[in-house]
């Protein structure tokens, strides 16, 4: 269990908003029509809590679940969910058995991954399900498509596989290189195509995530899987007026100490930050140690009174330093977001990944659970702490 509020005495928390998780989906769902959705879940969600959204995503009509390792997915099914749950990253050999256990479709890349799913399969007295997974450009998992049906003929003899999809990956999707990543499809659909001719028939095919469900609904085939932009972010900025999908999470601290500073006083780890002036310095509790990256120092904000503040010096492991001369009225215990609404002010994750050059991915998956998430559903006026 994470530690709530009451027992760490931290006022950091990060507030998911299920019903806007709910609403994207259902949007998503709408912009499909009759393709699957897959709403890919992986990595605790992006940092929102896998086990709740995925039983938000099941309840807002998802038809199946992606998560990256094992553990996930077993975890999944032992809080009930029951709709398909694929394995999108490798599996151990040592997972198979898990996998089948648990009825977790298998992606798979390599002869020891068959082998290992068949023999769990068989153990199990069941059918172990999976997927073929192809690569056609990003060189993470895959059979390379000239190699796709030796490999086949070679799993051939494998008992109790049932191979009930086939897919890949695209490399550049979100960079918007249209080119490769059409060259990707067209070697995707023809591997596809000469496999069928040869007997291979898979009833699921799928290649794109949030960039091609968003963009490319030529590419759709039986199913996408999106992630990022059903927690309120599509990938590229080109993208964001498509879908009007909002963000799901907020982070929220509160000003632990201020500090009134003379001019020439440096401030934290190193002194990275010397004051111009004399200045207001409040003191935030929350650091890298949080997943608040530590390249955010003397470059992010955040918002306090409706008004941005910067961060000044170097983020330690638990706290901030923020420069809030410019607020009027500011006193301990003021409420200070860095990811979220605040009056008119509004600092996304889009914002903060790029004052770290990254993506929103990293912002908000890096968010620790020693922060502790609060589930708030407003249709019911809910919050629950978990
Ligand atoms: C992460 C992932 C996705 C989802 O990608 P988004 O860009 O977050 O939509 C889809 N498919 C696979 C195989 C992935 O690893």
């Amino acid at each position: 269990m994470v530690l709530s509020q009451h027992l760490t005495g931290s006022p950091t928390e990060a507030i998911v908003h299920l019903h806007k998780y709910h609403e994207n989906v259902k949007k998503v769902k709408k912009h499909l029509h009759q393709t699957w959705l897959m709403a890919v879940v992986k990595t605790n969600a992006y940092g929102h809590g896998v086990v709740q959204i995925s039983k938000e995503a099941v309840k807002a009509g998802a038809d199946r679940l992606g998560v990256s390792s094992v553990a996930e997915g077993v975890l999944l099914r032992k809080e009930g969910i029951r709709i398909p749950i694929q394995i999108l990253g490798a599996i151990p050999g040592t997972l198979a058995d898990d996998a089948v256990a648990y009825d977790l479709i298998g992606s798979i890349s390599t002869k020891e991954q068959a082998l290992a799913f068949s023999k769990a399969a068989v153990r199990h007295r069941k059918w172990g399900h999976v997927h073929l997974k192809i690569d056609t450009g990003l060189h993470r998992f895959g059979v390379p498509p000239e190699e796709a049906h030796d490999f086949l003929e070679e799993c051939r003899g494998l008992p109790n596989l049932y191979w009930e999809g086939v897919y890949t990956h695209f490399s550049h999707a979100d960079d918007g290189d249209w080119q490769r990543t059409e060259s990707q499809y067209e070697k995707f659909l023809q591997t596809i195509q000469a496999l069928e001719e040869k007997g291979w028939a898979f009833p699921v095919r799928h290649a794109g995530g949030s960039t091609i469900m968003l963009e490319r609904q030529d590419m759709y085939l039986d199913m996408v899987r999106p992630g990022i932009s059903l927690f309120g972010y599509p990938p590229a900025a080109r993208q964001r007026s498509i879908l009007d999908l909002e963000p799901v999470m907020e982070v929220k601290t509160r000003i632990l100490q201020l500090h009134d500073l003379s001019a020439q006083t440096s401030i934290g780890y190193g002194g990275s930050y010397t004051c111009p002036s004399r200045r207001k310095i409040a003191v935030v509790p929350v650091g890298h140690g949080d997943g608040y990256a530590r390249s955010l120092s003397n470059r992010g904000q955040m918002i306090v009174r409706g008004q941005r503040a910067g961060i000044v010096g170097t983020i330690s492991l638990d706290q901030t330093f923020l420069d809030v001369t410019d607020i009027s009225g500011v006193c301990e215990g003021d409420e200070v977001i860095l990811i979220g609404r605040q009056h008119e002010e509004q600092i996304t994750a889009y914002e903060v990944a790029e004052w770290m050059d990254s993506i929103t991915d990293e912002a908000l998956a890096s968010l620790k659970e020693r922060i502790p998430r609060v589930y708030s559903d407003m249709d019911t006026g809910k919050e629950n702490w978990k």
